[in-house]
């Protein structure tokens, strides 16, 4: 690997690592990658924001992008976390909101008002619990076709 890789052949490689709570969604995809700057020879910095503040996976997010990073050639990497603007909605794509319905998990919504159930769109829902499958997700169930599901957090 030459030294003058371009900043989007790193865009691609972190494209190759999965969120480790939704492994169908990357870190790119999800919008936790905010930037990539390369410092003198190989280094890189990346620049992280948690979907969530008090996110536990924020340590994974850094050890996968690390490792995937070294398995490339990169091995200075260094990660800066920025939490400030907050992670939101706005970063997710449509076509990534639709792989998360077919994961059966409800992309956040503009103020958690409107929770929509993933498997039938009925936006008649209800909290079951604040915490779902895992720490970033709640868990809901739907009034309509009685499944409970889980809601995709952001802060
Ligand atoms: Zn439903």
């Amino acid at each position: 690997m030459n030294s003058t890789v371009e900043n989007s052949n790193i865009w691609e490689i972190l494209k190759q690592v999965p969120d480790p709570e939704i492994p169908a969604i990357n870190l790119v995809e999800l919008g936790v990658v905010r930037a990539i700057e390369k410092l003198e020879n190989k280094q890189l910095r990346i620049t992280i924001t948690p979907t969530y503040t008090g996110c536990p996976a924020k340590k994974l997010f850094e050890d996968l992008i690390i490792e995937e990073l070294a398995k490339h050639g990169f091995n200075e990497v260094e990660i800066v976390s920025k939490l400030n603007p907050a992670w939101t909605t706005d970063w997710l794509s449509d076509e990534t909101k639709e792989k998360l319905m077919k994961e059966g998990i409800s992309p956040p919504t503009i103020g958690d008002k409107v929770i929509m159930c993933p498997i039938c769109q009925s936006t008649n829902t209800k909290l079951l619990s604040q915490f779902g499958s895992t720490p970033c997700q709640s868990l809901y169930s739907c009034n309509d076709c009685k499944e409970p599901f889980n809601y995709f957090k952001c802060h």
